[in-house]
């Protein structure tokens, strides 16, 4: 869980990556191949550490530290319905390296459903006109590879009849699952998510009978 302790005492301006092990500024990203698709992790240049996640600082995202001094980010997801009822699914190939649904953080000029539409159109290449807002809220246990642990989530939902689906690199493969039917290995917010009343019935609303 990133504090503020984690961070130096005057932030940059600029996107910056401290290392999980030692907080050192010299982090680089690689891209690993892995049975289960390319992953994403940091190399600490300074303590030779490897990790999944890492601290990063960037002013281009929403970020904050809560009364507890932990790091907290705000985000947008959209869930993507197909004709048959069925919901978009990715797998991620960074951390948690899990099943998740087109989201991910707002920078601070957006408004949320516009985070979520762009989120969209960039890792899963659909181009949506609108999305309905189902469900907002804080997550906690939600950890990202930024390094928080907490997330504040816009959800969004849209239905769109027969989408061709292009993935960008966060993504190694898709899947179209009913809500009945979910895979196992699931992120923990879209999990949780996908266990609020007011989704579940945005979800489930127009189905009856079908
Ligand atoms: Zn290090
Ligand atoms: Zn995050």
């Amino acid at each position: 869980m990133a504090k503020r302790a984690n961070f130096p005492a005057t932030l940059p301006n600029v996107h910056t990556k401290y290392c999980f092990q030692c907080g050192a500024a010299s982090v680089e990203k690689l891209t690993v191949d892995t049975v289960d698709g390319p992953r994403v992790q940091f190399y600490c240049k300074a303590c030779h550490h490897i990790a999944d996640r890492v601290n990063i600082w960037d002013p281009h995202m929403i970020q904050y530290f809560d009364t507890c001094d932990n790091l907290v980010h705000e985000g947008a997801g959209i869930i993507i319905e197909n004709g048959r009822g069925e919901l978009l699914f990715f797998l991620r190939t960074k951390y948690p390296f899990l099943w998740t649904i087109p989201g991910g953080h707002m920078t601070p000029s957006e408004k949320p459903k516009q985070a979520a539409l762009r989120e969209a159109f960039e890792e899963v290449g659909i181009l949506l006109d609108d999305a309905r807002l189902i469900f907002e809220g804080t997550i906690e246990g939600d950890e990202c590879m930024g390094g928080a642990d907490i997330h504040t989530w816009h959800l969004y939902h849209a239905t769109i009849t027969d989408p061709s689906v292009m993935l960008d690199e966060e993504g190694s493969r898709f899947a179209w699952y009913s809500l009945s039917a979910l895979p196992k290995n699931i992120t923990y917010p879209v999990r949780y998510l996908l266990q609020q009343d007011a989704v579940i019935s945005a979800l489930t609303k127009g189905h009856h009978g079908a």
